[in-house]
């Protein structure tokens, strides 16, 4: 279905009656990048930064992260928006440098900023690296899997010292949604957050009780699910005028696409493959 995109475009989409529509990528790595800017990414709607942790058998340090996020995104054009997604470790993506403790059910224990919170050392070097990459770039701050405001009050004030302490501006930082309980109650955790993204990958495992990498279980993960579209509406109605995006697979549906725009959605993060093929979707559309 890639093959539907008949060309690369490098402008923004629109749809047939205006709405402008940021199709933007989700990458891990220099060849992703490299793939982003060739099929015509608005900017990077989620740069998952697990990879600069795995393999190695020790934690990286603030100068070495910040080496090898510059790396990575030296395809990126500097003033093209880059949304760098703090850890999102814990579950079944274990660090061997860590000792963790004995988890019964990994997906519901202490993963992303549950994690983050837990390893404050881990956390700090992360939103260091990534203040000192704003000096340099446009960047946006997100962090993955909060379920409480406070998940985010804690963030924010790891994240203002910081700051602080480098005498920086702070970028955007955002909330990723991806637990119903997130999604329910949106408008809390929109309080402290300067955008959000609902990733419906995890969103979908939990709402449905269907693990996403069980294929026993595929026919419950059903990412255009009506209870999907009925939390989605919730952050959508919560946001209050925040900036809102979708970066897991549903975003990447074309057909879901007019659906999530007439929420109120902005922003659509896929796989760099998908970025020409959604971009059309968008254009296709009459709200
Ligand atoms: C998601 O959960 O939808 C998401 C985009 O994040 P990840 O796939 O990295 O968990
Ligand atoms: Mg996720």
């Amino acid at each position: 279905r890639f093959a539907i995109a008949k060309q690369y475009s490098h402008e923004k989409a629109a749809t047939l009656d205006g709405t402008e529509v940021e199709v933007t990528a989700n990458i891990s790595c220099r060849e992703d990048a490299e793939l982003a800017v060739k099929h015509g990414a608005d900017g990077i709607g989620l740069y998952r930064t697990e990879q600069l942790y795995f393999g190695r058998e020790d934690i990286p340090g603030e100068d070495e992260l910040l080496e090898t996020l510059q790396e990575t995104l030296a395809p990126i054009n500097t003033n093209i928006p880059v949304t760098l997604r703090l850890l999102d470790i814990g579950g079944d993506k274990l660090l061997p440098f860590l000792n963790h403790t004995n988890i019964s059910e990994p997906l519901m224990g202490q993963r992303g900023v549950r994690f983050l919170l837990n390893f404050p050392d881990l956390l700090i070097t992360q939103l260091r690296s990534f203040l000192r990459l704003s000096l340099s770039r446009s960047v946006r701050i997100l962090v993955p899997m909060v379920t409480l405001e406070s998940d985010m009050q804690a963030v924010r004030k790891f994240y203002e010292e910081a700051a602080n302490d480098l005498s920086c501006h702070q970028p955007p930082l955002g909330s990723m949604i991806e637990t119903p309980a997130a999604a329910l109650c949106a408008e809390t955790i929109s309080k402290y957050s300067d955008f959000l993204s609902v990733g419906t990958n995890d969103l979908t495992q939990y709402t449905m009780a269907a693990s996403r990498d069980d294929a026993e279980v595929a026919d419950y993960f059903i990412h255009e699910h009506p209870s999907i579209f009925y939390l989605l509406r919730c952050v959508a109605k919560a946001a209050d005028k925040k900036p809102i995006g979708v970066c897991g697979q549903l975003a990447g549906e074309a057909n879901a696409v007019k659906r999530l725009l007439a929420m109120g959605f902005q922003e659509l993060s896929v796989n760099p493959f998908q970025v020409p093929y959604i971009k059309q979707a968008v254009q296709d559309i009459y709200m």
